[in-house]
């Protein structure tokens, strides 16, 4: 195994961060803009999201550079960025993070479909290459590629980012199909696990699309399937419209409380997803650390 996710194991389950873009629209980024691209433009208060997390006890955090690759920037006009967004996303985690926590590098899926020949695994490869590079560059210690709907695209993701020579997690949305534990495209925990390991990543997960309780299931199937350590990042429920604004149902209380069986399910790397935010960590952390020095 990789030396930091060695010594970051020593005292497991590591907890990770919470949410960004939910995080930055409660600091006034608006629907239709590119939360990416706040970096350069709002770079303070990129850099506060990250402090904060760290404050509450994160020992990893992320970057805000999930849709920073140039497919997506490009839908926003803004592909000739890709490098510098990267750069500053890793940046400004890393300055948040000082001796304190670690920072890996966030990595979404494209927005295009393979499936319809809306993009092709040489155009993702390019886009991730570049992207991946530009994080390194900024100086994260680690890659997350998150959110993964499409296997194929996550596959691409996972070899493009081993190129930079840096530890890879790997994790899928499972939130479809009768019992909810399909990515959308309908592979279950164990194809995933086959899949993404071949491809290269050194740590499996699973994130977003639905609650903490439907992940514990999942993260125990994930764990029966490989030696590998297992990533989870829950969002605080499912989203719901309250007058026309969305908002989470589960408090951090709430989540804290069903993180214990999520660690018993064998998660060795917890944090949050949509609707999580710097109070959830803070939960996690009372209720799952004992020995951390
Ligand atoms: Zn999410």
């Amino acid at each position: 195994m990789d030396t930091l996710l060695h010594s970051l194991l020593v005292h497991s389950p590591v907890i990770t961060d919470g949410a960004w873009g939910t995080q930055l629209q409660r600091k006034g980024l608006t629907a239709g803009q590119c939360p990416d691209a706040w970096n350069l433009t709002h770079p303070s208060k990129v850099e506060d999201i990250a402090r904060s997390y760290v404050d509450a006890g994160s020992r990893v955090i992320l970057t805000n550079t999930f849709g920073a690759n140039r497919i997506t920037l490009s839908s926003h006009g803004i592909a000739d960025q890709t490098h510098q967004i990267n750069c500053a996303g890793a940046m400004l985690s890393c300055k948040a993070a000082g001796e304190r926590a670690h920072v890996f590098g966030s990595i979404g899926p494209s927005g295009k479909l393979l499936m319809t020949e809306e993009v092709t695994g040489e155009e993702l490869r390019d886009a991730f290459t570049e992207q991946a590079a530009a994080l390194r560059e900024g100086g994260v210690q680690g890659i997350v590629i998150e959110t993964m709907t499409d296997l194929a695209e996550a596959r691409i993701a996972v070899e493009a980012a081993r190129g930079t020579g840096l530890p890879v997690i790997a994790c899928m949305v499972f939130d479809s199909g009768p019992n909810h534990d399909r990515t959308m495209m309908g592979n279950t925990p164990e194809e995933a696990v086959r899949e993404l390991t071949a491809a290269g990543a050194e740590v499996i997960g699973a994130n977003c699309g639905q609650g903490i309780e439907r992940y514990v299931p999942i993260c125990s199937r994930l764990h029966k399937a490989t030696p590998l350590p297992v990533w989870i990042k829950p969002n605080a429920g499912l989203p719901t419209l309250v007058e026309g604004r969305v908002t989470y149902p589960t408090t951090a209380a709430e989540f804290a409380r069903h993180a214990t069986a999520l660690k018993d399910a064998g998660a060795t790397f917890i944090g949050g997803c949509c609707g999580t935010g710097p109070e959830f960590i803070r939960a996690l952390v009372q209720t799952l650390t004992t020995d951390i020095p």
